[in-house]
């Protein structure tokens, strides 16, 4: 069987909330002790246009109020973008993320550790549901979204101690 079989990209957000409340260690924490290989990492403030190539279908998703607040969060404060690396990465991240709404995200999960924010309290307030993360959702928008953040160089290969383990 060959080594990569399986094994995929995604792209992690660690989203203002996240690191305003100096979360950035213990999440990225529950990446690596997963085995999850960090190849790309930046920190970076995103203005209006980054937003909308992120978020583009979030308007048609959710609505024109969803993506205000949305928007205005993400332009809050700085994230931290990463590239995540492993045996079918995009499922495995989400699940370690948890559901998109904290109240209802299981205990284990980021989302469910470090946040209880229910839909229904941002949407009575205008304002985007602060999550911590964000994952691709799947291995299509894992591709686009990866272009979206980084170049093909800020992509790095190099051998980790843990990949043997995955032989
Ligand atoms: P996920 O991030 O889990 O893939 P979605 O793609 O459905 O979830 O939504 C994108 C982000 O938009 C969510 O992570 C959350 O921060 C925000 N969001 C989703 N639904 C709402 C809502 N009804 N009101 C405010 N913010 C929302």
């Amino acid at each position: 069987m060959s080594y990569d079989t399986g094994v995929e990209q995604t792209l992690v957000l660690l989203k203002p909330d996240a690191v305003a409340r100096g979360l950035v260690g213990r999440v990225l924490t529950r990446f690596e002790q997963a085995l999850l290989k960090i190849v790309a990492a930046k920190m970076v403030w995103m203005d209006a246009d980054l937003a909308r190539h992120h978020y583009f279908d979030l308007e048609d998703r959710f609505g024109t109020a969803v993506y205000t607040a949305m928007a205005e969060f993400m332009e809050s404060g700085p994230v931290i973008a990463l590239v995540l690396e492993g045996v079918e990465a995009v499922a495995c991240t989400r699940k370690i993320v948890g559901s998109t709404y904290p109240d209802q995200a299981e205990p284990g999960t980021i989302r469910g550790d470090f946040a209880h924010m229910s839909r229904a309290y941002a949407n009575e307030r205008g304002i985007a549901v602060a999550n911590l993360v964000h994952a691709s959702g799947n291995a299509e928008e894992a591709q686009r979204e990866i272009e979206v953040w980084f170049a093909k160089d800020e992509i790095f290969e190099y051998p980790t101690a843990a990949e043997r383990y995955l032989r």
